[in-house]
């Protein structure tokens, strides 16, 4: 069957390309318009191939049928059409937004000198192919390299540029790394592990500002003035929804383009998914919700191009554990969910083995699991998710608890 309606979607990234390729599998189409220049890839995994485990085609996800590179400057809403950079207009019945998120670069002194918008040699951001290939060109055995940020994607950079023979030093303004995801005897793990491949980890060290000499950065200060010397700088500092097109056309922005159950803006011609889409308050900046938002908008828009699909789907939300595998010689698994610190009243359950690096940690509120983190020893994951992602009562006949820490069947 073809589609009635024109679908377009600006962001050939990973919402947008499972997007077009669901569309397909009931019976409709989308164009996808993508700035970038490689072929769609999976970021998730960018890590591993600036570790040098994967060459870059191995992480490409499956090519659309209907691609556009092009980068899109201006939503015309009143004529239904988008303009490219390089002039070409492309009209739509239905426009999804799926631009992801830029990398927040931080206000650091010496960053942008003299009102160049480029960053200095040897600064670079991690967020694209183009930043991880630029990085992998420059890091070789032995290079220093400081990684700004502890942050799921700050550990994952200095893992990689370590793998890569890096002398790496990891600056953590928090108190723990990955302190949004891990609490403290989780962090402690995985800063032992780092450690243990040579990573210098400094946490509570904030990052005042770089020196650049001839351009290229030379060192990273410190607040308390101390200076470390580099000749890479990578930027983990965060993501920020890319909202920019959606707010010059005057569609409803908060920190992401707000939309309802049915992925909408406020332009009912106008859906959103993914990393710059707020839906009920929330801007994930995670691939689990990105997907499933794709999912239930190609069933909206399958049908309503005359294809397959269910007009009731609607996305309410995603309960997904964070997972980050450390893959290689050392390899640590680790995944975290909902509430890690517990409240006064809360049951607490943990098992640590210091000697084999694991722990694992489930918080319950009421007859209800509310949090988890396991670090080293995954094969409970499956069954704690399916009872935190079910916000089910606990089975109350006083066992459940260490029965899910334990019990890896079915996982
Ligand atoms: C190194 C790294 C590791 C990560 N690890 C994890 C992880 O372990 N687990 C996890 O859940 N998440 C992880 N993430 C986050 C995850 O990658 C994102 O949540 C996910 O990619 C969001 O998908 P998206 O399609 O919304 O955005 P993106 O994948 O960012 O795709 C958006 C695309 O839109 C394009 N675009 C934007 N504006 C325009 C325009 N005007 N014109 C044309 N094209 C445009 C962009 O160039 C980009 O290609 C990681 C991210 C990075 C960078």
């Amino acid at each position: 069957m073809t589609s009635n309606t024109r679908v377009v979607v600006i962001g050939a990234g990973l919402a947008g390309v499972r997007l077009a390729r669901r569309l397909g599998e009931l019976g409709a189409s989308a164009l996808l318009v993508g700035e970038e220049e490689h072929p769609p890839y999976n970021r998730v995994l960018l890590a591993d191939v600036l570790a040098g485990r994967y060459a870059s085609e191995v992480i490409s996800l499956p090519a659309p049928e209907r691609l556009v590179r092009a980068r899109v400057t201006l939503i015309d809403r009143r004529a239904r059409e988008i303009r490219c950079s390089d002039g070409s207009a492309i009209a739509y019945d239905t426009l999804v937004l799926a631009t992801g998120s830029n990398a927040v670069l931080p206000p650091l002194r010496g960053l942008f000198t003299a009102g160049r918008t480029e960053l200095p040699e040897g600064v670079h951001a991690f967020r694209t192919m183009d930043d991880c290939l630029g990085l992998a060109k420059a890091v070789r055995e032995g290079v220093r390299a400081v990684v700004i940020g502890g942050g799921l994607l700050g550990v994952s950079a200095a893992r990689a540029l370590a793998a890569r023979g890096a002398q790496v030093v990891l600056a953590q303004q928090a108190e723990r790394l990955m302190e949004r995801q891990l609490d403290p005897a989780a962090s402690r793990l995985l800063r032992r592990h780092l450690t243990g491949l040579g990573v210098e980890v400094h946490t509570e060290a904030r990052v005042r500002g770089i020196r650049t000499l001839g351009g290229a950065v030379r060192s990273v200060e410190l607040a308390d003035g101390y200076a470390l010397d580099t000749d890479l700088v990578v930027l983990a500092c965060g993501v920020r929804p890319r909202v920019g097109l959606a707010q010059d056309a005057g569609l409803a922005v908060h920190k992401g383009v707000l939309v309802d159950d049915e992925l909408r803006t406020c332009d009912r011609n106008i859906r959103a998914i993914g990393d710059c889409a707020q839906h009920a308050g929330t801007v994930y900046g995670l691939a689990a919700p990105a997907l499933e938002q794709a999912e239930v908008l190609a069933e909206l828009l399958a049908r309503e191009s005359g294809g397959a699909g269910d007009p009731g789907a609607r996305y309410t939300g995603t309960r997904s554990l964070t997972r980050l595998t450390l893959a290689g010689q050392d390899f640590l698994d680790l995944a975290a969910f909902g509430e890690t610190d517990a409240r006064p009243g809360d049951d607490v359950v943990q098992l640590a083995d210091a000697t084999r690096g694991t722990y694992r940690k489930v918080v319950v509120r009421d007859d209800r699991l509310v949090g988890g983190v396991l670090v080293g020893e995954l094969g409970t994951v499956g069954a704690l998710a399916r009872a935190w992602e079910g916000a089910e009562p606990l089975p109350a006949d006083g066992a459940p608890l260490l029965h899910l820490l334990t019990n890896d069947g079915g996982s």
